[in-house]
């Protein structure tokens, strides 16, 4: 069987990124025809590179529930009942945080008691 994984955009795959000059997930921001990634963003620095052949798609993490009276860190992921899988880019006040999703980064609360 030679069953090839056809990639969408908002797809997520590790990639050095090298202008953070860190091997992160990156969101696939366009995609071939034929299904193969030809753009991918970072979602720290948010540039934009061609995608590199040879990486792999993201192994889920399995992240523990969205909690919004937990106080989060940069890097952490966590699961969203709506939203699904997130990882945490961005701490933006002591109660609010970036958290990229699937198919985009979204604010939520967190350490709210
Ligand atoms: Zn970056």
């Amino acid at each position: 069987m030679d069953e090839k994984t056809v990639f969408k955009i908002g797809d997520r795959v590790d990639q050095m990124c090298t202008t953070c000059n860190e091997e992160r997930g990156h969101v696939v921001v366009s995609v071939s025809k034929t299904g193969n990634i030809t753009r991918v963003g970072c979602p720290m620095c948010a540039s934009r590179v061609a995608y590199r052949a040879g990486t792999t798609r993201r192994a889920p993490k399995l992240g523990a529930p969205y909690d919004r009276a937990r106080t989060y860190r940069k890097g952490q992921t966590l699961m969203h009942p709506t939203f699904g899988e997130g990882e945490v880019t961005a701490i933006i006040e002591p109660q609010k945080m970036d958290v990229l999703f699937a198919d985009r980064i979204r604010r939520l609360i967190h350490a709210h008691s």
